[in-house]
């Protein structure tokens, strides 16, 4: 049981993330001091949404210059706080070398960030965003899993450098983090194991989250004659604040927490855009069939592999939510919800131009 005393400060690294703003939504609403931990304090335009928030919150913001690959960096932001949220961890499909752009900042900025933790004596709990894919790789991972479903006790084991790399720096940083942890008894950890995240950007203009890069694909044209019908779970980035805030807050809180709303796939998110903005937009109608995608596919990008096509598409993804309603009291948003918003917030901060 681990009490979180509110009146001191909280970290949160990566704190101009998408997922990030959100979280630091949350805690400046509640009143807190929020430690934001940026690579660079001076980028105005990086943290811009963020002063806004503290300006119209009951908290209180400070920066602090920090990067995963900087050992030590964290140590000043972390003096002081109770509760470390850890958020940055690069999620992008676009690298050249996913040894140096993915792994070693996910698992090295992880033992960096933890290390601190164990120097740090005011740290009682430290919140790591994970995600599922710390737990599953390609769709088919969903029938390897006992009962046919993913739930906190499974474990991916099937990611590698060549293979999905961003799902291999997840697990090998959350399985630091568990490592870091049980060698000391100062802290405890929580992780939170969001699934596709959606729902609208308070950064849309300086995202880079590979989910903000999906969601202007579907809706600027470069996805108009189909989707892959890929299975995946998604979550509204709102619903994952609510869930680090429990995380942090509740005494109770321990281990792994799948954080998914919906089992669905690709098609279905396109489809729930279509009813609002499907005659004004070239939102895409259907999908791909899989052996046009297996031609096309690895020309599109390079994570759309063959092997990646054969285990995902056309094959449904199924994750078991009831751990973290259980505990954490969270409830999910619909998926009309999410994506309608999303994407409204894309038209508002002008990356797709309203027509
Ligand atoms: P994002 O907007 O790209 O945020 C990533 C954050 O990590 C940014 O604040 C970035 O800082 C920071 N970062 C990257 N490399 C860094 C480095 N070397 N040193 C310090 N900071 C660094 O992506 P996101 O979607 O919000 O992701 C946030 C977290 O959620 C990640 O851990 C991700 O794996 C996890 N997650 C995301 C999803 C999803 O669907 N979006 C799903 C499951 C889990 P800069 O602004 O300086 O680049």
């Amino acid at each position: 049981m681990t009490q979180i005393d509110k009146s001191k400060p909280v970290l949160v690294t990566g704190a101009t993330g998408y997922v990030a703003g959100w979280l630091v939504k949350r805690l400046l609403d509640e009143g807190l001091t929020v430690h934001a931990a940026v690579r660079d304090p001076e980028n105005k335009k990086k943290i811009a949404h963020l002063d806004d928030l503290a300006a119209n919150s009951k908290g209180q913001i400070k920066y602090f210059k920090a990067d995963l690959l900087d050992q030590g960096s964290y140590a000043e932001a972390m003096e002081g706080c109770e509760l470390v949220y850890h958020t940055a961890s690069p999620f992008t499909t676009n690298y050249k070398n996913p040894k140096k752009e993915l792994i070693d900042p996910a698992v090295k900025g992880t033992a960096n960030v933890l290390e601190q933790a164990n120097k740090t004596k005011s740290v009682k709990r430290v919140v790591v965003t994970s995600s599922c894919a710390a737990i599953y790789t390609d769709a088919t991972d969903t029938r390897k899993a006992p009962g046919g479903i993913l739930t906190e006790d499974v474990w991916n084991t099937t990611a590698s450098l060549d293979h999905q790399p961003y799902s291999y720096s997840k697990t090998l940083a959350e399985q630091k983090a568990w490592e870091i942890n049980k060698a000391q008894e100062q802290w405890d950890l929580v992780t939170i194991n969001p699934s596709l995240v959606m729902g609208p950007a308070l950064n849309a203009q300086s995202a880079t989250s590979e989910s903000m890069s999906l969601l202007k694909q579907l809706g600027d044209g470069t996805m108009k004659a189909g989707v892959p019908n890929l299975g995946m779970g998604l979550v509204d980035v709102r619903d994952v604040a609510d869930a680090h805030l429990a995380a942090g807050f509740t005494p109770a809180a321990q281990g792994r927490y799948i954080t998914s709303a919906h089992n669905t796939n690709f098609l279905e998110l396109a489809k729930a855009l279509l009813p609002k903005y499907g005659s004004k937009y070239p939102i895409p109608k259907k999908a791909l069939p899989k052996w046009l995608l297996t031609i096309v596919g690895p020309l599109i990008n390079k994570s759309i592999t063959r092997q990646f096509i054969k285990k995902n598409v056309n094959i449904s993804w199924k994750a078991d939510n009831s751990k973290i309603k259980k505990d954490l009291g969270i409830k999910f948003r619909p998926i009309q919800e999410t994506m309608e918003d999303a994407f409204e917030a894309m038209l508002e901060q002008g990356v797709i131009r309203r027509k």
